[in-house]
């Protein structure tokens, strides 16, 4: 199959939208990474997509809206819901609802809920009103890597795949959305994303908790309340290690590992913030954005993390962010591609 890369524009979005209703695939932009849909209610496109990525049956699927009116054939609404929906849709939150029986299992893998989310993308929405199916739509990666915030990574992770990749520049937030259980009662960040556990309190006017599993790995024989943290996940090819304390002490063990390894004949270097650049120039350093803002470390994470593979990396050193805000979302990405390896700089 011949991949076509295509710029949004009308014509290619009547084309992706007729490819989505033959049940062929399509990988298109959103405000968080690159998205792969099918139309959600057909189960052998879903099937699809599991077998583009090589992504494990089990790990079930965000089915795309760009109106509410799609809800209702696809799952009750709880009215916990309600506020979340009008504070933060279209955006980068996914809700879990009750299912109905008219999602395939193939889309929840079995699961009594479904996770449904609105993009605020304006190429995503026209996709989706113009294809008029409710998309079903992983990260747009093969399972493993990390996930694309390009057309480019779409097609180099894709290529001969899929019939069609919509480009529409780089993604704004570059994390996929949050995703909230609120169908045991107390609302539970699963995975953290760009609406932040403060965001969400304010607008519930209630604690939320995050998954223990978030910021450390599974325990054996802890079941994974969101499946997909069960898999080792935006890992690059070389042994990532983070390295936390004191930021003086920080930059100087990174800067002395590295070249540690360097003398042992390995490809070395670092993953700092822009204000460590220079502290670290001998360490081929990799700039993940400002230290006070944790957005442009989202928005810059995949592509440094992509680059890693490019290069032929070994051994890579990162800073990392307190975990809070859009702080958690990072260190929970980075985290799971360091496979919670960490080094104290004291
Ligand atoms: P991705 O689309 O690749 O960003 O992955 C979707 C994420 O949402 C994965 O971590 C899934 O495990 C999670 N997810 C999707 N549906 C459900 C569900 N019904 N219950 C819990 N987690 C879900
Ligand atoms: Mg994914």
């Amino acid at each position: 199959m011949i991949t076509q890369l295509l710029p949004v524009s009308e014509q290619s979005l009547a084309m992706a939208s007729a490819l989505l209703r033959q049940g062929e695939l399509v990988a298109f932009p959103t405000e968080t990474v690159y998205g792969l849909g099918a139309d959600a209610l057909n189960a052998e496109a879903v099937r699809n997509i599991f077998s583009a990525k090589g992504r494990p049956a089990d790990n079930p699927l965000i089915v795309h809206i760009y109106d509410r009116s799609q809800l209702d054939p696809l799952c009750e609404i709880p009215e916990a819901s309600l506020p979340l929906m009008e504070a933060f849709w279209p955006g980068p939150l996914t809700l879990l609802f009750p299912r109905k029986s008219t999602v395939p299992d193939v889309v929840t893998a079995g699961l009594p809920t479904v996770a449904i989310r609105m993009p605020s993308h304006p190429a995503a929405a026209a996709l989706l009103r113009v294809s008029g199916v409710p998309v079903a739509a992983p990260s747009a990666n093969r399972s493993g890597r990390p996930s694309p915030t390009t057309a480019a990574h779409v097609l180099e992770d894709l290529q001969d795949r899929i019939p069609l990749i919509l480009d529409g520049g780089p993604c704004e937030v570059g994390l996929e959305s949050t995703v909230l259980d609120l169908s045991h009662g107390d609302p539970v960040i699963l995975r953290p994303g760009g609406i932040t556990k403060d965001m969400l309190e304010k607008v519930l006017q209630r604690p939320v908790a995050v998954a223990g599993s978030v910021l450390r790995p599974l325990r054996e024989n802890e079941t994974a309340l969101s499946p997909g943290m069960r898999y080792k996940h935006y890992a690059p090819r070389a042994v990532l290690t983070l390295v936390e304390g004191d930021p003086g002490k920080v930059v100087s063990l990174m800067r002395k590992r590295c070249l540690a390894d360097r003398a042992e004949g390995r490809t070395a270097c670092v993953l700092c913030f822009r204000e460590h650049m220079e502290a670290l120039r001998e360490c081929n350093p990799h700039d993940i954005g400002s230290l006070s803002h944790p957005e442009e470390t989202a928005h810059r994470l995949f592509d440094v993390l992509r680059a890693l593979d490019e290069e032929g990396m070994d051994s890579v050193y990162s800073e990392v962010l307190p975990p809070e805000g859009m702080g958690l979302a990072v260190m929970n990405r980075l985290g799971r591609a360091a496979a919670f390896r960490t080094l104290r700089a004291d």
